[in-house]
């Protein structure tokens, strides 16, 4: 069962003061439904009551019920998109969290991975605990529960003193908001705000639809309490060179998305030109990207390159993300919904593919044999990130090892297997070198790297003998 939970990443968004909260935490959630959707939850506060509604599904099928947002009355409230996992799609795991702690309701709904929650949920339960969830994020919740202290802002830190690895979260109780990331700050979370009223958001995407302002990052190791005295920031963690996931960048986050109030646009442009540089195309006559991922990637190619961007192919946006699909058979055959060629703009030509990420090859493979099809003449795929060779243990639904196309396989082989002219991957430098660089600042690169920064504690019960290496590169299990 502990397996199934080591993977999610999700998005999450939270509205203190003001009118309709859980409208407004819907629609937060709606521009982060990319960041997940197996299942949704919004909850809201209103004098002391708490109002719940959450479901499996995107957060449209969730919310589809006549009044169901205006039952969630309040102008204050918390919300989660969950990401597709590889088994664990069950409704006891649907966010926000709710817990009755002793001196009132808390809604919990976290971003991100915990890697040392087995130990602390066997301690709890030898003292009587009783988890009905397998989500780590429950490990928080009784971490409150726990405390002595009186106060949620100090039982909130209390407990994740004691977790170690990946979180984002958002807090409700009756007197506060509270927004805390972990001190590497692997996923992103940001304040918002609109006069009084403020606002918690995995990504500044979802303020722009709110009309609330971006005021700044919640920085790695703290901790903010968002209430009627306004915000208020507390350090709990000593600053630490932090392990941004650099896989946000490449795909996960939106483009329209600001990060220390920059757009993740201008990252993925940097991500595309520098892959122009290292792997360029001689009289390619067009750039293609495949839609709606490695669009911006594409265009920093094409720009660099100054060979012409061109839309090869037509995305279907009613269907969703492949990965959702459990069976590799309906994986194959939703490449094929989602994906149309435009022959007229491939007949004939020298095409590059600007792709943002292979993870087990099947889009790529599938797509070749489709623009083939549709008369390309030559198919050069180049692949904004390297080669992803390792699970991720912190939020990335990545699949097992063996499942990864270039775990064990030459990128030869991999251009063979996918049936294409030639195969260029971004290098990790070339990938660094497109994000922000400043003292303090790093990267996670696992899934290319395979140097874990923080290493995974539970393998044990999980029946996996994974092996990874700790931030000194030192091999363990
Ligand atoms: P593949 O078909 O090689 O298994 O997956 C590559 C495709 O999936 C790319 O188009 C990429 O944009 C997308 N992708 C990469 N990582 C993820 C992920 O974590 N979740 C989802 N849904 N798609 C992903
Ligand atoms: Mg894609």
């Amino acid at each position: 069962m502990a397996a199934e939970t080591l993977r999610h990443n999700c998005g999450v968004m939270g509205i203190w003061n003001d009118d309709n909260a859980a409208e407004l935490v819907f629609h937060g959630l709606y521009s982060l439904q990319h960041r997940g959707q197996e299942s949704a939850g919004i909850v809201s506060a209103d004098d002391g009551r708490f109002y719940r509604h959450f479901g499996m599904g995107t957060l449209t099928q969730v919310f589809s019920g006549p009044d169901t947002l205006k039952k969630l009355k309040g102008r204050s409230a918390v919300g989660h998109n969950r990401y597709s996992t590889t088994g664990s799609s069950s409704q006891y795991n649907i966010q926000p969290l709710v817990a009755e702690l002793r001196d009132g309701p808390v809604a919990i709904a976290h971003n991100g991975n915990l890697v040392n929650t087995q130990k602390i949920r066997r301690q709890l339960q030898e003292d009587g605990a009783i988890f009905h969830s397998t989500t780590d994020s429950e490990i928080i919740v009784h971490l409150m529960a726990r405390s002595k202290h009186n106060m949620v802002r100090d039982k909130l830190l209390e407990a994740i003193q004691k977790v170690e690895g990946a979180y984002s979260i958002t807090v409700l109780s009756d007197h506060a908001l509270y927004a805390a990331r972990d001190p590497y700050g692997w996923r992103p979370l940001c304040i918002g705000r609109k006069g009084d009223a403020w606002g918690v958001a995995s990504e500044t995407c979802a303020f722009d639809l709110l009309g609330y302002e971006y005021i700044q990052d919640v920085n790695p190791g703290e901790l903010v309490v968002l209430n009627g005295s306004g915000m208020k920031v507390i350090r709990f963690a000593e600053p630490k060179r932090t392990f941004h996931c650099i896989f946000e960048h490449v795909y996960f986050s939106r483009p329209d998305s600001r990060v220390a109030g920059e757009y993740i646009d201008k990252y993925r442009r940097r991500m595309g030109k520098n892959l122009s540089e290292e792997h360029p195309v001689e009289d390619a006559d067009i750039v293609i990207s495949v839609p709606d991922s490695s669009n911006t990637a594409a265009l920093g190619y094409a720009s660099r390159s100054g060979t012409r961007f061109e839309m090869g192919l037509i995305r279907n946006h009613y269907v969703g993300r492949t990965f959702i699909q459990p069976t590799q058979t309906m994986r194959e055959m939703g490449v094929r919904l989602k994906f149309n060629p435009v022959g007229g703009v491939l007949k004939d030509r020298k095409v590059v593919v600007v792709e943002d990420s292979i993870v087990r090859g099947t889009t790529l493979k599938k797509l070749a044999t489709l623009l083939r099809k549709a008369g390309a003449k030559e198919l050069h795929v180049r692949v904004s990130s390297p080669p992803i060779r390792f699970p991720c243990y912190y939020g990335m639904d990545f699949p097992s090892k063996s499942e990864l196309i270039a775990n064990g396989k030459s990128e030869e082989e991999i251009r063979q297997h996918i049936g294409v002219d030639s195969l260029g991957y971004l290098s990790v430098e070339g990938l660094l070198a497109s994000v922000p660089q400043s003292e303090g600042v790093g990267y996670c690169t696992a899934c290319f790297t395979g140097e874990y920064p923080i290493p995974l504690r539970d393998d044990e019960e999980s029946g996996s003998k994974l092996r990874y290496k700790n931030a000194n590169g030192d091999e363990t299990s």
